[in-house]
């Protein structure tokens, strides 16, 4: 849906209730249809390693590992920083970990949320997350703050990007408090897109960073995580618990690769064609839009004479 020229774009119905709607390209399928392949729970297909391998290397860590969806990327990166009983970790109130994800951390992790308020532009004041962290000589009664969560971009705020210095900033405070830092970065090639800067400087600061392949890189499944190694060690048993080991994964992981190679420099158009998008929407009487909020893929709008809060699309 989303790469189309002039021509095409006046022909075609365009959907855009999602990123996630896209479908594979053709460059796409021949590749799924022509990947090498094994079995990924006994750690050896090719094409798995490979994108791992390409993701982390893209990200400046050390490993990476697929995992069928953002949400089990998201669970498995919060269990393994929190694999003490008694965690607690500091999410943003509008968080996708917090709204969107069945509260998966604490159903099957025993992970206890502390909520930070998000700012309209998707950041958390750095007090408040100082404020939330627990004191470790609280002694009996307080559960204790091993993890900060944060967003790029930032979903539930519209697509707003968090910049190097923010996410830098986090970062040390996590570091003084001897905290790990996740990055929910389902959208950190949109961001980093957005901002001008690489995706590797942009998540520097990160232990761990979940990336979806199936939102605007359009491939059909999955994410993949990345961090050090005995991080991604642990992550592979826990996928493995969570009934995410799968067989011949190659064929999933094909697409993502032809994804990496030929998408990420399409997401600027992506964004080109949101602003565009939002503009004409802002024109339309009773409809309004925040035009500074449309950074990335994402437009919403408000229908000012009905009582109907929010439509997302990309
Ligand atoms: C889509 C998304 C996820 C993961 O979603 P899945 O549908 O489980 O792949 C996580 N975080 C954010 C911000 C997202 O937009």
């Amino acid at each position: 849906m989303l790469y189309l020229d002039n021509a095409e774009m006046v022909r075609r119905v365009l959907d855009m209730r999602s990123d996630t709607v896209t479908k594979p390209t053709e460059a796409m399928r021949i590749a799924m249809a022509n990947a090498e392949v094994d079995d990924d729970v006994l750690g050896c297909d090719p094409t798995a390693f490979h994108l791992e391998t390409e993701m982390a290397r893209l990200m400046g860590k050390e490993a990476g590992l697929f995992v069928p969806s953002g949400t089990m990327g998201n669970l498995i990166s919060v269990l393994v920083h929190c694999d003490v009983r008694g965690s607690e970790v500091i999410l943003g109130d509008l968080s996708h970990i917090h709204i969107y994800e069945n509260g998966g951390i604490s159903t099957l992790g025993g992970v206890h949320p502390r909520l930070v308020k998000n700012n309209k532009d998707g950041t958390m004041d750095l007090d408040l997350i100082e404020a939330a962290i627990r004191d470790p000589k609280g002694g009996l009664y307080f559960p204790t703050t091993r993890l900060i969560c944060i967003e790029n971009s930032h979903a539930n705020s519209g697509g707003r990007c968090l910049n190097v210095e923010y996410t830098d900033k986090v970062g040390e405070l996590a570091k003084k408090h001897g905290l790990k830092l996740h990055l929910d970065g389902a959208r950190i090639f949109n961001a980093a897109t957005a901002l001008g800067v690489s995706v590797d400087r942009l998540v520097q600061a990160a232990d761990s960073v979940s990336v979806c392949l199936s939102k605007g890189l359009g491939a059909p499944v999955g994410s993949v995580i990345v961090g050090s190694k005995s991080f991604i060690t642990k992550a592979k048993a826990l996928r493995k618990t969570l009934g995410g080991g799968m067989r011949q994964i190659g064929i999933l992981c094909a697409a993502a690769l032809v994804a990496l190679q030929d998408n990420i420099t399409k997401l600027q158009d992506d964004h080109k064609n949101a602003k565009l998008l939002a503009g004409g929407l802002n024109e339309i009487t009773g409809l309004k839009v925040d035009m500074n909020s449309v950074e990335t893929n994402i437009v919403s709008f408000l229908q000012a004479s009905i009582n109907t809060p929010k439509i997302r699309g990309s």
